[in-house]
């Protein structure tokens, strides 16, 4: 049995003023049946981690370098994360496939750097939409996902988030046939790569999830949680997105 999960990507947004968020968020859902998790900029994992209390609300940092340490300015490493309160981080987000040019092959070499640290690797792939219009989006997510996973990858280390390009920050969401579609596709090619963790690994949706379409999503089959961005970043907005799971 895979147990929910309601992760919240802060991206580039939040302070300290913002932890107040986390307090109420924390307070709205003082034991949750679902597994929370939000991962703040590096400069909040400490502070959120404080926040929280004695909450089994999870922290994770947003990317991590795939080397332990060294001269690589700017970048930071799973251990420092770990250090800083964090139990998972984010690879392989879009933002950073385009920012910053990384590949599945970096994603890979980041997630195993994740797991090496003790963290969980919230790996997160999905098509563009000139992919998704030429139809080769199951193609482009199954090359991501193979080349993305590191060795070693089990249930208890790794989250793969579909999050289609298209729909992140734009308001625009798949169908629920689409979602499933993918999903079920997903579920398939973990287990060719990884036969006996495929059954565990969580698989998220990403994309424009909001308190409306929430309910809708997570009734889908393959549908472990959501990968929320915007509507992560206020309790009262993130606050309906973990009821409705
Ligand atoms: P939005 O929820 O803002 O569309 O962002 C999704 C996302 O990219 C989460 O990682």
């Amino acid at each position: 049995m895979r147990r929910k999960l309601a992760a919240g990507n802060w991206k580039m947004n939040g302070s300290r003023a913002a932890l107040a968020e986390v307090e109420a968020l924390c307070a709205a859902h003082p034991d949750s049946a679902v597994e929370l998790l939000l991962c703040p900029p590096a400069t909040l994992v400490a502070p959120m981690a404080d926040a929280r209390g004695s909450h089994p609300l999870r922290v994770g940092g947003q990317d991590c370098h795939s080397s332990e340490s060294g001269a690589h300015t700017g970048d930071i490493s799973a251990a420092m994360l770990k250090e800083a309160g964090a139990s998972h981080v984010i690879v392989g987000h879009s933002e950073r496939r385009t920012d910053h040019g990384e590949t599945s092959e970096t994603v890979a070499a980041k997630a195993a750097a994740a797991h090496a640290a003790g963290l969980v690797a919230v790996i997160c792939l999905g098509e563009t939409l000139a992919e998704r219009e030429a139809g080769t989006t199951l193609a482009v997510v199954a090359d991501q996902l193979g080349a993305s996973l590191p060795e070693g990858a089990t249930a208890a280390n790794t989250v793969v988030a579909y999050e289609p390009v298209w729909a992140i920050g734009t308001g625009k969401v798949p169908t629920l046939e689409q979602i499933a579609e993918v999903h079920e596709y997903l579920r398939k090619e973990l287990a060719t790569h990884l036969p006996d963790a495929a059954d565990g690994i969580r698989l998220l949706y990403g994309g424009s999830v909001k308190a409306s379409n929430a309910a809708d999503i997570f009734s889908v089959r393959d549908v472990d949680g959501a990968l929320v961005g915007g509507a992560s970043l206020r309790a009262e907005d993130f606050s309906p997105i973990v009821s409705a799971l």
